[in-house]
Formats: structure tokens, sequence, C-alpha cells
């Protein structure tokens, strides 16, 4: 998706003019993939915007730079009042929000301990991630042959940027091969993700997800799916799933921040389906719950002004 210069970024503490939001070439989270980051969306409601479970992603992004010995230079309330002062500086009625935490210019060399820790806080409007043709009838994936990481390799638990190259090999494996997205086995060959979304089947009316063990991120999408699908009065289960529950299930869903509930109709060339009634009502509600029109969610929602 190409960017529009027409916003202003936080960064190290003020909003400056998008074309100024700049760093050195020699910043260490450039070379040595050492930043962690969250992926956000404001949502347009009735009382304008708000953004779904900011708290909760602020809070990831604090363990995520624990497990990288990263220390965030600010509380995060005060990068909690940063994105909403982004969004409410932009503008937008609806965007997606990106805070930063990188390791800054001033040491080179793979000791991270040294670098200076700044972070940055970037909106902008972002539609359906994996298309909107895919949100209406589902997208057609395939199965990396590249592996998520082993969590005594790679953490998966937390956002780091130089964990995406991983995702990055499956994702471009998949779209070469004519798919829209890669779902991510672990190395123990059980379904783990897929390259930037948590992944559910349906099963005889219950849903499954793989558990966090498998190597899946603590998305915060798939925390919501589950109190919906639960509220709904849906069993939701956490299972250790291999290809075939893939292949033959009744219904398939990625979900995400960018992703939000995106159906599945077509795993390695095996016909899922259109959108089921499991898929498209999570979808429903999900939908309503982001713009303020479920009053049982209407904790999920931060406003920003
Ligand atoms: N897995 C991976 C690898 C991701 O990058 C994301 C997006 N942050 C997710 C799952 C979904 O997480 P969330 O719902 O919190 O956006």
């Amino acid at each position: 998706m190409p960017l529009e210069a027409n916003e202003k970024i936080w960064m190290d503490g003020k909003l400056v003019p998008w074309d100024e939001a700049k760093v050195h070439v020699l910043t260490h989270s450039l070379h040595y993939g050492s930043g962690v980051f969250e992926g956000i969306r404001a949502y347009p409601t009735k009382k304008g915007p708000a953004i779904f479970r900011l708290t909760e992603h602020v809070a990831r992004l604090y363990r995520s730079a624990k497990i990288y010995t990263i220390e965030i230079p600010y509380t995060a309330e005060t990068l909690i009042d940063a994105c909403k002062e982004t969004v409410r500086a932009s503008g937008l009625p609806e965007c997606y929000v990106r805070p930063l935490v990188y390791l800054g210019y001033g040491e080179m060399g793979l000791n991270p301990l040294p670098c200076p820790v700044n972070v940055s806080i970037a909106v902008w409007p972002w539609g359906a991630y994996l298309g909107d043709e895919g949100m209406q009838h589902g997208v057609r994936m395939k199965i990396s042959s590249w592996r998520r990481h082993d969590p005594n390799i790679i953490p998966p638990a937390a956002k780091g940027t130089g964990q995406y190259i991983n995702s990055q090999l499956a994702k471009v494996e998949a779209i070469r091969g004519g798919y829209d997205e890669a779902i991510m086995l672990n190395p123990q060959g059980f379904v783990a993700e897929a390259s930037g979304e948590n992944i559910f089947i349906a099963r005889d009316g219950e849903l499954l997800t793989p558990p966090l063990s498998a190597g899946a991120l603590i998305g915060i999408t798939r925390d919501s799916v589950i109190r919906i699908a639960r509220d709904l009065g849906v069993n939701v289960h956490e299972a250790d799933l291999v290809r075939t529950d893939l292949y033959t299930a009744d219904e398939v869903f990625v979900c995400g921040t960018a992703a939000e509930i995106t159906p599945v109709r077509e795993i390695d060339d095996r016909v899922v389906g259109e959108p089921g009634p499991l898929t498209k009502k999570i979808q429903e509600v999900f939908h309503s719950a982001v713009r303020g029109e479920v009053e049982r969610y209407a904790g999920w929602l931060e406003y920003v002004s």
C-alpha cells in the first residue's frame, strides 16, 4: 500500500511533519532488526475515532521490549496519550496506528545495551489488509515451506521487528505461488499462525485455534474472537492442529489488527468454501464492536478525544 505524506508522526515526544520523520543510516535497528512494534487500529464511532484495545496493545509493546531487554524511556501512559494525540492530529476518522521502539544512532555492533532507545508513532489510512474481495469471499492460502520460530531461537511471544523476516519469506513464497497469504507450521509441524495473523478453524460447530505454545503471537484480535464466540455460546478450544485439520475444516478464518476477521476459502488448493455461518457471525459482531455499536464490548474502545 503506497503511503501518502499527509500526516504528522510522533517522534520522541513531539509531532513532526511526515517528510521530516527521518533516521540516520547507522540506526542500530536498521542493521540488526533490534526493534519492537505494535499494530493498532482506530475506528470511526458516533463519539469520534476510538482506538481498539489501545492499553492492551501498549502493554504488549512493553512485554516485547522486556523480552529483548529494551528499556522504553517513556511510561505506558505517555505512549497511550501519544497514540491518541497522533490520531487526533491526523484528522483521520479511521486509521492504522504503528508505534515503533527502535535502537537508534550512536553505537554499532551486535550488543544492543549501549544503544539509545527511540520511539515513533505513525498513523495512516489502511483498508482491508488482505483485500476487499478476500474479506468478503475468503482468501487463498498456502502452507509455507518456511517454519515459524522455535521459542528458544526467536520468541514468538514478542513482536520484534527482526522476527518479521521469517514472515516475509513465507509471504513472498505464497504471493509468488499465486496465493494471498501464508500459514506457518512450527518446528514440530503443528499449525502456528499465518504470516501476520492468528488462525481459527470451525469443526462441528466449535472453534479451534492453536495454543500460544504452538508459536502464535498473543493476538489481541484472537482474544476478542474468543470472547465474542463464547458470548455467542460457541465453544472455543485451544488445540494442536496439523495441516490436514485445515484441509478438512468446515470453516477457516485468520484474524489480526490489519486483517481483522478474514475468511479463508482455499488452502493448498483444497477448497474450504465461501465464508461459513460462524465466520460471518463473528465478523459481523467484531465489525459492530469496533465501531462502538455493541454495549457489551464498550470497554474495548479508547476514544481519542
Ligand atoms: N500473529 C502475528 C505474527 C502478527 O504479526 C499479528 C499482528 N500483530 C497477529 C498474529 C495478530 O495479532 P493482533 O490481533 O494483536 O493484531
